[in-house]
């Protein structure tokens, strides 16, 4: 490596291994699924058929529960309201008799509503009140296709909707199902491995670094209930096709049990998992048939087996990069000649200023009249001793805790307190006392997280991998690449960040950071549990990202480390300014010296 003059040699980059890389498990399932006719088996291919419109359940379930980690347990709802939907339009029960396409698309229609009223209790309740109101949801569609006779046929049930030729044999059915399904994989993919998939994963392991990055959750899972529900309904209406005839007890609990433990079985965050997971569990009864009465308990079993045996389901089984041997002794080297292609040169901002800040929890004044100002280009050093009120001081700067007095701005322009996710745009990045990470992503993907702003493609457009998302990702990779070169963790962009070792995961939070190209940089004590060596490279570090006109508020304990490079030092005490002047100045001010850094 050329340390020397900071310009990285060109060299080959490992892939980073995407959730559809690689390709040849899909191919081998498609292709296994196309050869069915040849078996001659009608009664198989009826299965592998099974297996498809499940997996269309199951992709876009997939996206809440795999990905954005919310536990829909009843989604057999969705399924139910598509499968009514596409039989009473197609037998115009209400309105005239719609074609079966035409009624399968109205399902996608009805699922996206339905997906959306199933999914809006996740984003206020915890994760198992939030179960437990998809199970109600389920229980209430049951009931309704029961009491509503006169349309649904009640527990009689009604015809399912026949498919136009040639997709009404088994053959055709099935290669109908197959294509769908293989869009669905498609579409679902293409959703994981875009910023949006990459923010689900981030709301769900490190929700207030995907809010500083300014990722909003509601947003973002409202999306995905849409695409989710549309899959599901759809996948109904495929399924009353298939039982040619429905009535309200084919969607059963175990069903619903079938789609979630399908995702829990192929572990979370990937796509070909749960698809080997809904294959699994479909085969399951049939290659068991004896005991198909005991599904239920069956399926209990390898839930506990998967949770006790291997808690990162078939996906971390088959993820080369839990196996892959990282180098060992690595030494984070950062290069801040980087920064310069990172950070360029851009109009320098208006200081931010903060006067009077009051905040208390209970009786204890945890910010009490704070006055600071970081200046563009500066770094400014916040000292103090344990529970002074530094990291609540980040904290109502980046609009997690709002101040009960006292105002913030930057320049002119008022800083709204409280609106966490608001601060990316006003690229205020910041990274936090205990680093958060998304464990399972590489730390590519991680630090792409905090790009994620500056996406400019749309959903709909990341969904069907149009130029402008295949746009975004280029740059928003090849920044973060260069983020992780001015960090000095390049040679680690595709190995898991749960590998990483904790001094390591300091400065891929900086990276990530970095990512906004922040006018305002917040550190809370990045040096914490590094070496002595490592603390004087993130010194240059900090350093080189303040003079690209960057300004940083370091909050640290390295008493060395904050006098060797900051411009200011303000020192608190029990929230209130105890000092505040340049180090020379803090450095023999008699009350700093006997009440913090000692004699
Ligand atoms: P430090 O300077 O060590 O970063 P903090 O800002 O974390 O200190 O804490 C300042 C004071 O506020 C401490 O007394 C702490 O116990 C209290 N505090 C911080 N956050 C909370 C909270 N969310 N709820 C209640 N008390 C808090
Ligand atoms: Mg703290």
């Amino acid at each position: 490596m050329d340390a020397m003059t900071g310009t990285a040699p060109p060299r080959t980059r490992p892939k980073v291994a995407g959730p559809l890389s690689p390709l040849w498990p899909f191919l081998l399932l498609l292709a296994i699924g196309l050869a069915m006719p040849l078996t001659g088996n009608a009664y198989w291919g009826l299965i592998a058929t099974r297996m498809a419109v499940y997996w269309v359940l199951v992709a876009g379930l997939n996206l809440i529960v795999g990905y954005a980690g919310q536990l829909a347990i009843g989604y057999v709802a969705l399924l139910t309201i598509g499968a009514y939907t596409t039989s009473v339009l197609a037998a115009g029960n209400v309105f005239p008799p719609l074609p079966a396409f035409a009624a399968l698309g109205a399902a996608g229609v009805a699922g996206a509503v339905a997906g959306v009223v199933v999914g809006l209790p996740a984003l206020r309740l915890r994760t198992f009140y939030f179960a437990m109101t998809t199970l109600g949801f389920a229980t209430i569609v049951t009931q309704i296709t029961l009491a509503w006779q006169d349309v649904t046929g009640g527990g009689i049930g009604i015809a399912g909707p026949e498919m136009p030729e040639p997709l009404d044999t088994t053959w055709g059915f099935l290669y109908f199902c197959l294509g769908f399904a293989a869009v669905c994989t498609w579409l679902t993919a293409n959703i994981a491995r875009s910023r949006f998939g990459r923010a689900l994963v981030a709301v769900r392991d490190a929700e207030v670094a995907a809010e500083a990055s300014g990722i909003r959750k509601p947003r973002l899972l409202v999306l995905v209930f849409i695409l989710a529900g549309a899959l599901a309904a759809m996948a109904g209406g495929l399924f009353a096709t298939l039982q040619t005839y429905i009535t309200p007890d084919a969607f059963t609990f175990d069903l619903s049990l079938l789609f979630f433990i399908a995702i829990l079985i192929g572990g979370r965050g990937s796509i070909l998992g749960p698809l080997l997971g809904t294959v699994i569990l479909t085969l399951l009864p049939e290659i068991a048939a004896p005991l198909a009465a005991w599904s239920t308990f069956l399926y209990a079993a390898l839930l506990l087996v998967i949770v006790l045996a291997m808690p990162g389901g078939i996906a971390a089984l088959i993820d080369p990069r839990s196996r892959r041997k990282l180098p060992e002794n690595r030494v984070i080297t950062p290069r801040t000649a980087a920064l310069d292609a990172l950070l360029g040169q851009r109009k320098v901002p208006e200081p931010m200023r903060l006067s009077g800040i009051v905040l208390a929890f209970g009786g204890v004044r945890a910010i009490d009249g704070l006055d600071l100002e970081v200046a563009p280009g500066q770094v400014h050093g916040l000292i103090g001793p344990n529970g002074s009120g530094k990291t609540t001081t980040l904290n109502v700067i980046s609009g997690y805790y709002r101040p009960e007095a006292g105002s913030m701005a930057i320049g002119t322009n008022p800083l709204r307190a409280g609106d966490p996710e608001g601060r990316a745009t006003l690229r205020i990045a910041r990274t936090f006392q205990t680093p958060r990470l998304i464990g399972e992503a590489s730390v590519l993907e991680n630090v792409m997280i905090g790009g994620t702003i500056d996406g400019t493609a749309g959903f709909a457009e990341a969904l069907f991998a149009l130029p402008r998302h295949r746009r975004d990702e280029r740059e928003l990779e090849a920044r973060a690449r260069l983020a992780l070169e001015a960090v000095g963790l390049a040679d680690l962009a595709a190995a898991r960040a749960d590998r990483l070792q904790h001094s390591e995961l300091r400065f891929m939070e900086i990276a990530r950071a970095l990512m906004l190209r922040p006018a305002f940089l917040m550190l809370d004590e990045p040096a914490a549990g590094l070496s002595a060596e490592e603390i004087r490279r993130l010194g240059a570090l900090v350093r080189g990202i303040s003079r690209h006109g960057t300004g940083v508020l370091l909050v640290e304990h390295h008493a060395d480390l904050i006098f060797d490079i900051c411009d200011q030092v303000t020192v608190l005490n029990l929230g209130k300014v105890l000092a505040a002047g340049t180090p020379a100045e803090i450095r023999v001010h008699k009350e700093v010296v006997s009440a913090y850094l000692g004699a």
